[in-house]
């Protein structure tokens, strides 16, 4: 019920503003994004990068709706691509189709694509297409195919939720293809005809696509994107069984999450990632961790009455 609430408000104009409008929640929204430029990013991936972790970067933001908007975030993440190549640092990226003028149309989301991939390419580095709510996810996977398969973008990978009910085709469709895929549970609203409503049917999702998904033979890659330690555990045990599988696969976790849990995968020796998003379109992405966690929550409305 809460969680529903707080992804009705992850949408709502009028909950943006307002809560953006606060200096407090701006400093709370601050433990899960590195902070608001470049430079905020890059120094945030080299303390990762000493530790031992990987990274994929994230410049914030979604449901562009004019096509010049996009033009910012293309030349960003253009620039972006520039530091990580000059600065050497251990860092893939992702980026959202809305961001990219996806709700404007397909052609220009494809063509701001191809920039952003092209550069990448060059310097092989590797790049996400992050999945939106369900009324993307058909767009989504077709765009990455075209993509992957007409214009030969070896470095471009998707996410699969394990919330959706399509998602156990989904899975053996691209295992099939040697796909690139990050499996999370899921972030957005709903409806109950197309996301399993109760969480246990979505962690055991999670777990039977997972270990399916590895086992499938070839080449097919999967990121372990949670923090759920039941999960993470289950895929170690799977892990230690076939080390041949530690080379098609790594653990992946958000930015100012189980920090602690980070390190101490990265020195059991699995790769692991971290999601570091930046910019000043924070609220949607916030609002999506505080539905996570209940406690996150309750921090923040403590602060609120606070003062
Ligand atoms: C690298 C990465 C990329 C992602 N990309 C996408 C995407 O493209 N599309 C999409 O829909 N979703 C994405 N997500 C979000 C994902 O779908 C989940 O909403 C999120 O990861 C929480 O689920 P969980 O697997 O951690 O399990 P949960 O069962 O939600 O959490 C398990 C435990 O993790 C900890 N935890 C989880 N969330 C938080 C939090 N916000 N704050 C503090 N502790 C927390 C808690 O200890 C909790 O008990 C991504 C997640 C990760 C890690």
């Amino acid at each position: 019920m809460l969680r529903r609430l707080l992804l009705y408000l992850s949408q709502a104009g009028w909950a943006r503003r307002w809560v953006t409008g606060w200096g407090t929640a701006r400093a709370f929204a601050r433990r899960f994004v590195a902070g608001e430029t470049l430079d905020d990013a890059l120094t945030a991936t080299h303390a990762l990068n000493r530790k031992g972790l990987l990274v994929s970067l994230d410049f914030l933001g979604e449901s562009v709706h004019e096509a010049k908007d996009t033009e910012l975030v293309v030349s960003t993440y253009r620039g972006l691509i520039q530091r990580i190549a000059n600065e050497e640092a251990q860092a893939s990226i992702s980026l959202k189709l809305t961001h990219l003028g996806l709700d404007i149309g397909e052609d220009l989301c494809m063509a701001n694509l191809r920039h952003i991939l092209g550069d990448a390419k060059a310097h092989a580095i590797p790049v996400t297409i992050d999945m939106e709510s369900s009324e993307y996810t058909e767009r989504t996977l077709r765009i990455y195919r075209t993509l992957r398969d007409e214009y030969d973008f070896s470095n471009v990978g998707t996410v699969i939720q394990a919330y959706l009910r399509r998602t156990p085709d989904d899975m053996r469709e691209l295992a099939a293809e040697g796909a690139h895929i990050r499996l999370c549970k899921g972030a957005y609203l709903e409806p109950e005809t197309v996301a399993l409503p109760i969480k246990a049917d979505v962690d055991q999702q999670y777990v039977d696509v997972m270990d399916a998904y590895l086992k499938t033979p070839g080449s097919a890659y999967l990121c372990i994107a949670t923090h759920d330690e039941r999960i993470i555990q289950h895929a170690e045990a799977l892990l230690q069984r076939d080390t041949q599988l530690i080379q098609r696969s790594e653990f992946q976790m958000l930015y100012g999450i189980r920090a602690a849990r980070q390190d101490a995968l990265a020195a059991a020796g699995y790769p692991v990632r971290v999601y570091v998003p930046f910019g000043d379109a924070w609220y949607p992405y916030f609002m999506r961790r505080l539905a996570e966690r209940p406690a996150n929550l309750w921090f923040f409305v403590k602060n609120f009455f606070g003062g």
